[in-house]
């Protein structure tokens, strides 16, 4: 693939991720003069079979929506996406993506597999149009803290913006089974930025002591966990085949008539057991091994991200996608005669992040 058309495939995807949709996407296109896919192909001076469309830049939301499923842009091949079930039946059937052969690493990548991963999730939200065409930054990423439904994006071109507002859809859809409590689309903003720039800000600061802090808070387990891990695995594996060379061993000192039938049943008992206990153990080891190498490299993932974003100035739809899975949104509490909402971040990769005793303890060591 050529670079000019790598960019517009970049473009796309980056388009995705500030949670538009494929036919807003292909308005955007068609506004920036990007040629379609086959006007493109002509120019290159491929063969396109077919009438030449008379806009150059129409761009149909399909073809958007087939190129942010293709994971080849991430740099691999995925074979066998299709099936056909005979040689008499040329049709072509979708197979299951758990049938897909996925061959990594074998061309250039356009798109990191993170982002790739990102854009799926946000399509799978589904996000629900508001009557007035509008959409927020937020949407699909919203919950409600009491009863876990997710919160609507209400907007109405009556009111002023400041007006937009999120509200449980339980609420909504069933009145009574959830409490009203909704958030302004600004107040909402203006909280998890104030969250996300201070979480930018101590991870910049004091990178090492974050990475200490969440790893500890994870249920993550050092590197020297992980080796030990490790260690006890390979005798385990180790133990098991010595096992199966004792085993034949007195099997065949048991046919020679060096040891007796009885002794053998009793011995091979004994082996299966322990073998089979050995074989319990390996399967946790490694389950275990994988889930803490997966959390570690998410931690890091997670800071290589925050790294980039150390400058950020005000919140980007992008940049919003990219650090943040979940807002929790609490009910709102006016006892003390103000109203007071609280909001929990759960980040992409990471979760919760315990900014207040974080820089509380940042506080005490300084002072
Ligand atoms: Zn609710």
């Amino acid at each position: 693939m050529d670079e000019e058309a790598a960019q517009v495939v970049k473009r796309i995807f980056n388009l995705c991720m500030e949670v538009r949709g494929s036919k807003q996407i292909a308005q955007v296109l068609k506004e920036e003069k990007i040629l379609a896919p086959n006007a493109y192909r002509r120019k290159e001076g491929l063969n396109v079979p077919g009438m030449e469309s008379a806009d150059q830049y129409g761009w149909n939301p399909t073809v958007v929506a087939n190129i942010l499923e293709r994971r080849e842009y991430t740099g691999c091949t995925v074979n066998f996406k299709t099936y056909t079930n005979s040689i008499w039946d040329k049709k072509k059937r979708d197979n299951p993506e758990e049938n897909w052969a996925i061959f990594e690493g074998t061309h250039p990548a356009i798109i990191e597999p993170e982002v790739w991963e990102k854009v799926q999730e946000i399509r799978r939200q589904r996000h629900r149009r508001t009557r007035t065409g509008k959409s927020s930054m937020f949407s699909g990423l919203i919950y409600c803290a009491d009863c876990g439904a997710k919160m609507y994006y209400c907007t109405s071109n009556k009111y002023e913006k400041r007006q937009d507002h999120f509200v449980c859809s339980r609420y909504r859809d069933t009145a009574g089974s959830c409490t009203i409590h909704y958030i302004r689309a600004v107040v909402l903003e203006q909280m998890v930025w104030m969250h996300m720039e201070a979480v930018i800000a101590y991870v910049s600061r004091h990178e090492a002591y974050f990475r200490k802090q969440m790893e500890q808070r994870l249920p993550l387990q050092s590197q020297e966990t992980i080796r030990m891990h490790r260690k006890k695995l390979a005798q385990d594996e180790k133990r098991i085949a010595e096992l199966d060379r004792l085993f034949i061993r007195i099997y065949e000192d048991n046919v020679a008539g060096r040891v007796s039938d009885e002794r053998f049943a009793m011995m091979s008992r004994n082996y299966e057991d322990e073998q089979e206990q050995l074989k319990a153990e390996v399967q946790t080891l490694q389950q275990e091994i994988e889930v803490q190498e997966r959390q570690i490299q998410d931690l890091e993932q997670f800071i290589k991200r925050v790294r980039k974003y150390a400058d950020l100035r005000e919140l980007t739809p992008y940049a919003l996608r990219e650090l943040v899975k979940a807002i929790y949104i609490g009910a709102p509490d006016k006892s003390s005669g103000k109203r007071r909402q609280e909001i929990r971040i759960e980040y992409d990769l990471v979760g919760y992040i315990p900014l207040d005793k974080l820089m509380e303890q940042e506080k005490q060591e300084t002072a």
